[in-house]
């Protein structure tokens, strides 16, 4: 059959498209080797205008680009292990369980991080669980609470409830200092009770016990459930916290994540740590009002803090580069280049997990066909929480 000639206009059209596309590219091209060399010479000039705006807008993107990533990852993960249990429940086995999926199970991965300092091997039930609480707990040690503000999805939803706050309320709102300091205990307290139940209360028998046991062999299964059908109780629960977090932004994350908690301490000894480089600094005070963890920036020479992120939020709204860089302490003192931050962080994440499928530490070891049979006796007692 002869190709119908294009239309005149069609054709007309041809080569501004070709054209927009290479434009589009292009354009592509120059933003990624901005984002790249962001920050790369370092320049004591003060910035304004357009040059300002496009440096904090770039940071910002490196930041929510890597977030967007992460959550379309937990999305594509959910919606796959979704496919597969509906399957179980039509009696077939429909692909295979995403192991990433025991990311969602932190008790699971604190018992077995006890089982590890106990026998020194690490559980087959759930290990993905573990491999990503120590991936999660390994990104602290590096770059300060990164995980928080880089690829929690709850980070990522407080964030936004955070800017729709500011927009409905024109500013950011907080508590008193004399409140938000007992407060902020409270994740502490929260981690705590978990630490003090799992390495010490209970036995490594019990430890071993629960890890063996019906409930944890099915917990992915039972948590997938749980969400599914709220309780009324859990759902205002839910909604007390969304409208909590309108009003104190990062309510959860702030006061209440015992993760965040875990992840403060371990923070501490990270080595990248923002800094303020005071001879370039001029004191406009514009990080400490960009600081989601309301750090006096402005003030500090080198933030210490476990509240901190590493969200380099203060970092994009300075308007002199060398004045406020994430740095590792001397004699290394090299600054850690925003883009270099995100490849550093999703670096990190995806070698171990790949670490961990290499030494067979990722797949789950209960076989489909054990899920299948469990699936469609989850009332019963033996699937109740060990008491
Ligand atoms: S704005 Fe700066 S000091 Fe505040 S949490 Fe983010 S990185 Fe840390
Ligand atoms: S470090 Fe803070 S106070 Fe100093 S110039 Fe940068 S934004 Fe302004």
């Amino acid at each position: 059959m002869a190709a119908e000639p294009l239309s005149p206009d069609l054709a007309a059209e041809m080569p501004a498209t070709r054209g927009g596309l290479a434009a589009l590219v292009a354009r592509v091209r120059s933003e990624s080797a901005a984002l790249w060399n962001l920050d790369r010479d370092g320049s004591a000039a003060v910035l304004k205008g357009r040059a300002y705006r496009a440096r904090r807008q770039r940071i910002r993107l490196l930041r929510h680009a890597v977030q967007g990533l992460f959550l379309a990852l937990v999305l594509w993960i959910g919606f796959d292990f979704v496919r597969w249990v509906r399957g179980l429940e039509a009696g077939r086995i429909v692909g295979s369980r995403p192991p990433g999926v025991d990311g969602f199970l932190p008790i699971s991965g604190l018992m077995s991080l006890r089982h590890l300092f106990h026998t020194g091997e690490i559980s087959p039930v759930h290990p993905a669980a573990l491999v990503i609480l120590l991936l999660v707990i390994g990104m602290s040690l590096v770059v300060k609470k990164a995980f928080c503000a880089w690829t929690c999805p709850v980070g990522a939803i407080s964030e936004a409830l955070d800017a729709l706050s500011r927009r409905l309320f024109r500013r950011r709102l907080s508590l008193p200092r004399w409140l938000d300091l007992p407060l902020r205990s409270l994740k502490y307290l929260l981690l705590g009770f978990f630490v003090w139940a799992i390495f010490f209360r209970m036995t490594p028998a019990l430890v071993g016990e629960f890890l063996g046991s019906p409930y944890n062999r099915v917990a992915d299964i039972k948590m997938l459930y749980f969400f599914e059908s709220l309780s009324p109780f859990a759902l205002k629960v839910l909604a007390g916290l969304g409208v909590l977090s309108l009003l104190v932004p990062y309510a959860w994350c702030r006061y209440l994540c015992p993760y965040g908690a875990l992840l403060g301490i371990s923070s501490l000894l990270a080595p990248f740590k923002i800094v303020r480089h005071a001879s370039s600094c001029i004191d406009c005070g514009l990080c400490a009002r960009a600081c989601p963890a309301r750090l006096p920036v402005d003030r500090l020479a080198r933030v210490r803090s476990d509240e901190c992120s590493g969200c380099l939020s203060c970092v994009a709204d300075c308007p002199v580069p060398r004045a406020l860089r994430l740095e590792a302490p001397s004699p290394l003192r090299r600054p850690l280049r925003p883009a270099i931050a995100a490849v550093a962080l999703v670096a990190l994440f995806g070698l171990g997990v790949l670490a961990a499928r290499l030494t067979g530490n990722w797949q789950n070891d209960v076989p489909a066909a054990e899920y299948l049979h469990r699936i469609h006796e989850l009332d019963g007692p033996q699937y109740d929480h060990l008491r």
